[in-house]
């Protein structure tokens, strides 16, 4: 690692000594940022291959959308739903549109979406399938990520993410991921529905077996289950289809998304689903007091044109199959998977260890789990970034 400077190391200390100890971060100091490039406080250049977690697939601080923000932010930012905004009809549109579905439901962060999907899986469960109340059930999958709520780590799998914040909430069974056999049999009566990512990024980015996911929604249909597909991390083009779900022609019941929603520049969730579904949910129901506000729908505009115009997702597959076929060439890789540029690399020893070097080489990329580095570079990076990103681990392995 560089050594970090004076100022690096007082604003270190600053975070550590006033902020709450629930990140373990690298110690680089960002202070700005562009395209694929991170810059920090003493003026050195990093290869952004976090993205912050997929949040940043348009590049950081890409022009249209800054400019999206900085006009929307003059004329108003936040009114709530208490009245209606001029921004919200037209968001909407464009976003059920791209995403195939009738409505949707706007909020900020990615586990509200999640809140969101699981509360109206739970409605339809009671109210249209007629599971006995408070009998209803949602399968969710080893290694999963949803994010921190109570809900969430409820139905989480990792002991760290629950120890100790108990009691958690009822009404989620674990299924083994990638096994439909596994799936089949978890299934009974009181199933609601599969909350499901097409594939597990936090998990250390597992993609399960080709026909998995289709066998699930087949399931699913069968079965009277909701198909809830969590896309927060695999959706907006990362995977290289729009969505992960499309690589097996599969259209969820509830799509969930997040992240780059708001190209890195503001929290921006939606939950999707059909008109029937969705007017379930009665007025006062369900809510978020910034969710759909004025700057978000302009920020959502324009990420989403970003993604479409710019044609995203076939970049994000060209890149990636070049990206992992030099990959699968490097010494010391126990193994190459993912999808477009959601790559995790399993490697023999710490990922950590080798996420510090690379840092040194200046190319900023995170540990997932003890033995997996994943690499998720913004969607927009080029071939010679590429090269020397394969450069770098081939020196740092
Ligand atoms: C990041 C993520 C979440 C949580 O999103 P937040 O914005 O951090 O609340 C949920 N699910 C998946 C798959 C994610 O990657």
């Amino acid at each position: 690692m560089q050594t970090a400077t004076h100022q690096a190391q007082q604003l270190i200390q600053l975070e550590e000594k006033y902020g709450a100890h629930n990140y373990d971060p690298l110690n680089v100091v960002i202070e700005r940022a562009e395209g694929v490039w991170l810059y920090d406080v003493d003026g050195n250049r990093y290869l952004d291959c976090i993205s912050a977690y997929s949040a940043v697939n348009q590049g950081h601080a890409h022009p249209r959308i800054v400019a999206a923000l900085e006009e929307q932010a003059e004329k108003v930012s936040l009114v709530s739903r208490a009245v209606r905004n001029a921004r919200l009809g037209g968001y909407l549109e464009k976003l059920t549109r791209l995403c195939g579905y009738d409505m949707a439901l706007p909020t900020n962060t990615g586990v509200e979406a999640v809140e969101t999907a699981i509360k109206l899986a739970r409605r339809w469960a009671y109210d249209v399938k007629g599971i006995a109340e408070d009998a209803a059930e949602i399968i969710v999958f080893e290694n999963n990520f949803h994010g921190r709520t109570i809900a969430a780590i409820s139905a989480s799998s990792e002991p760290k993410y629950r120890r100790g914040f108990g009691p958690l909430t009822p009404g989620f069974s674990l299924a083994r991921y990638g096994d439909i056999a596994a799936l089949q049999s978890a299934i009974t009566p009181n199933t609601a529905a599969i909350l499901i990512e097409p594939i597990q990024g936090e998990g250390g980015v597992l993609v399960p077996p080709d026909g998995y996911l289709s066998g699930a929604r087949e399931l699913c249909s069968r079965n009277n289950v909701l198909f809830i597909a969590d896309e927060i991390q695999t959706g907006l083009g990362r995977t290289g289809d729009l969505f992960a779900c499309d690589y097996e022609d599969v259209k969820p019941d509830i799509l969930i998304i997040g992240k780059a929603l708001g190209g890195g520049i503001y929290p921006v969730s939606a939950t999707l689903a059909s008109r029937d579904l969705m007017l379930l949910f009665r007025p006062g129901e369900h809510g978020s007091t910034f969710g759909g506000n004025p700057l978000a729908c302009a920020v959502g505009e324009a990420a989403i044109d970003v993604i479409v115009e710019e044609q995203l997702p076939q970049r994000s597959r060209e890149s990636g199959a070049f990206l992992r076929d030099q990959l699968r060439k490097l010494p010391n890789i126990k193994e190459v998977r993912g999808r477009g540029l959601l790559i995790g690399l399993e490697l023999d020893g710490s990922a950590r260890t080798v996420a510090e070097a690379l840092l040194a080489k200046s190319i900023v990329a995170k540990d997932t789990h003890r033995h997996v580095l994943r690499i998720a570079p913004p969607l927009i990076i080029e071939q010679p970034q590429l090269e020397s990103l394969v450069t770098a681990l081939k020196e740092v392995l």
